[in-house]
């Protein structure tokens, strides 16, 4: 009586939440928030919510953090003339802003390609392609250019990474960007980058005294930047926030942790610590349920991983399954550490990791939640509670 009391008063601080809102008006408060980008102020502030979601439901939440380095281009560009062209780091790429005039390198930037032209003080302007990125800004570093651009080689903006860390300045630009840049015509070349240590928080709900969950359901919460992460991955978190509101008071509760994963974007790292963390609870679980962009119907549903888990998806429901489930989702750290795993994903969206990702449908998300409570029935079943 008096936890309900507390989680009432501390709902009470917080504008517009009642105890235990629906899917809808969690979808609608979190989108509010912005892009949730690990160490972001939206970040914590969704986090925060759905912690208190998580209480409304009558579940406890402990946060775990970690820390790594992360590279952000807080907005780099080319300006030729009056034209400001938009263009990203590459990642490792030094920062600066400078002004310089505009070779344009032959072929794709060897030593030797560099060898035909003067770059000393200039900024290099080169072709992606065949040597890696970091070959190119190590050969126009040595040959004395103050920054470079690389040029995609095929449609589209280009992000990338370089292997190495370098001080020049490096900037990908679209082909068509590539072609405004006339040789020996003076360039302001701005790559505005920071390189800092994030603190990464998981969440995990569970119900007071569960020590040794069989099941995790997880889903991250973080999104990349400039993206409010509606499908990618609000609706997995609501999923699993959601899996928490119909296994309340049921015995799957009992047997459950709820796991709201930070750093996924910047390469599994939540997902990477929590493994990591918490060894010998990950090695006890039956099964690990991954959900990723389950709000928008870029194909149908699909389950992969596990062929077991599979095999139990297939007996009590008709979703499609994928025995070489894609990687690049958090249940591949569980896989890794041979915890049985399930991803269930709808495909990648036109909006995948764009500004337009602002849209979830609440339908699919709770599709995915009816199926994933069918597949952990079926699991649980056949592994009795000890
Ligand atoms: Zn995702």
């Amino acid at each position: 009586m008096q936890k309900l009391t507390a989680a009432a008063l501390l709902a009470l601080t917080l504008p517009g939440l009642g105890l235990a809102a629906t899917l809808e008006e969690n979808a609608k408060t979190v989108l509010e928030f912005g892009p949730r980008v690990t160490g972001s102020p939206a970040n914590e502030q969704a986090r925060a919510y759905f912690e208190q979601q998580f209480k409304a439901l009558g579940y406890q939440t402990r946060r775990e953090t970690f820390t790594y380095p992360r590279f952000d281009d807080l907005g780099s560009d080319v300006r030729a003339g009056e034209q400001t062209l938009k263009g990203f780091a590459l990642q490792n790429s030094g920062g600066g802003e400078l002004t310089a005039a505009a070779v344009r390198v032959p072929g794709v930037g060897t030593l030797e390609d560099f060898a035909a032209v003067d770059v000393r003080g200039k900024i290099a302007v080169v072709a992606r392609g065949q040597v890696t990125f970091s070959q190119k800004a190590a050969a126009a570093l040595s040959a004395g250019a103050t920054g470079l651009i690389i040029v995609n080689n095929q449609a589209g903006e280009l992000r990338g990474a370089l292997g190495d860390q370098t001080q020049l300045p490096v900037l990908g630009v679209s082909q068509q960007v590539g072609a405004a840049l006339k040789d020996g015509q003076r360039l302001i070349l701005g790559v505005r980058v920071r390189r800092a240590d994030v603190q990464g928080v998981n969440l995990v709900a569970f119900k007071a005294g569960v020590t040794q969950p069989e099941m995790l359901f997880g889903g991250h919460l973080d999104s990349v930047q400039g993206a409010p992460g509606a499908n990618d991955n609000l609706s997995g978190s609501l999923a699993v926030l959601e899996l928490a509101r119909r296994a309340a008071g049921t015995p799957l509760s009992q047997r459950s942790y709820f796991t709201l994963f930070d750093g996924e974007e910047d390469g599994l790292l939540g997902s990477r610590d929590f493994v990591k963390a918490n060894a010998p609870i990950v090695k006890q679980l039956k099964a690990m349920f991954n959900l990723d962009m389950v709000g928008i119907d870029a194909e149908p549903l699909t389950l992969g991983g596990d062929a077991a888990l599979m095999a139990a998806a297939g007996r009590v429901s008709k979703v499609q399954l994928n025995a070489s489930a894609p990687g690049g989702s958090d249940h591949v750290p569980f896989r890794e550490a041979g915890v049985p795993a399930l991803f269930f994903h709808r495909g990648l969206d036109a909006n995948y990791h764009q500004p337009g990702d602002i849209l979830l449908d609440e339908a699919l998300v709770r599709g995915a939640v009816e199926v994933a409570l069918k597949v952990a029935d079926e699991v649980l079943s056949a592994a009795p509670a000890q």
